[in-house]
């Protein structure tokens, strides 16, 4: 499978100077104590972690079986999801301010760790999830496009930003019900792209329902992807 190759930029100008200075990291990021590599031993042996028994589908812990009642009920249009941490603790702590501090380097050092620890998928290629114009202007950088660049390294993959565009920008969905996070993400993405065959993993630095995911998802089959799968540094609970 061949995709033009046309990388967006990874950071804005205003991402760049906001990092000066941060770099490279001499505090770790979940503590706070000085640490060369960024994340200290305590905090990663700290890190929340998910349940072994979970669906295969979306990540969400389950008792037993292979898929959630929920998968089960409304399948959504990616095949499986990849995660191992918990959006808890000072995990979810860390990606917040690293999103809003405008620290993008903690996504790679969360996604060495991250490659580290899941096995490698069996994909085509890596498509982050790409971010509103108006987010990236704020922030600076796409915390998705620094996970996939990072995990597309470490797992000798191919990453393809310009193969997913955001149509338009999204509500905040923080505090929305899952009917609301659906109809927000609804029309949300675009695939330029026909994508014949393609298996693509998807990136993104937090799931919660799954909504903006499956609509991704759905977007890169309708373009001709054979399989999607995700892949997310945490699943909130
Ligand atoms: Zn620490
Ligand atoms: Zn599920």
């Amino acid at each position: 499978m061949k995709f033009l190759n046309n990388h967006p930029i990874r950071t804005t100008a205003w991402g760049v100077f906001r990092a000066v200075g941060r770099w490279p990291p001499t505090a770790c990021l979940g503590c706070g104590a000085a640490c060369r590599d960024g994340l200290c031993a305590a905090c990663l042996d700290d890190l929340p972690t998910l349940p072994a028994s979970r669906c295969a589908v979306c990540a969400m812990p389950v008792p037993s079986g292979a898929c959630c009642g929920h998968c089960l009920a409304a399948p959504p249009a990616f095949a499986a999801t990849h995660a191992c941490f918990a959006y808890a603790g000072w995990l979810a702590q860390a990606i917040q301010s690293a999103k809003f501090g405008g620290r993008w380097h903690a996504f790679a050092l969360f996604g060495r760790h991250l490659a580290r620890t899941l096995p490698p998928p069996r994909v085509d290629a890596i498509v982050p999830v790409p971010l509103a114009a108006d987010r990236l202007r704020e922030r600076g950088f796409n915390q998705a496009q620094e996970l996939a660049a990072t995990l597309a390294r470490a797992w000798r993959l191919p990453w393809h930003a310009e193969l997913l565009l955001r149509a338009r920008g999204g509500a905040h969905q923080a505090r929305s019900s899952h009917a609301a996070r659906l109809r927000n993400v609804r029309g949300a993405f675009q695939a330029p792209q026909r994508l014949d065959g393609a298996t693509l993993l998807l990136v993104d630095d937090v799931m919660t329902s799954g909504a903006s995911l499956g609509a991704c998802a759905k977007v890169l089959l309708k373009a001709g992807a054979a399989r999607v799968e995700c892949c997310v540094l945490a699943r909130t609970l």
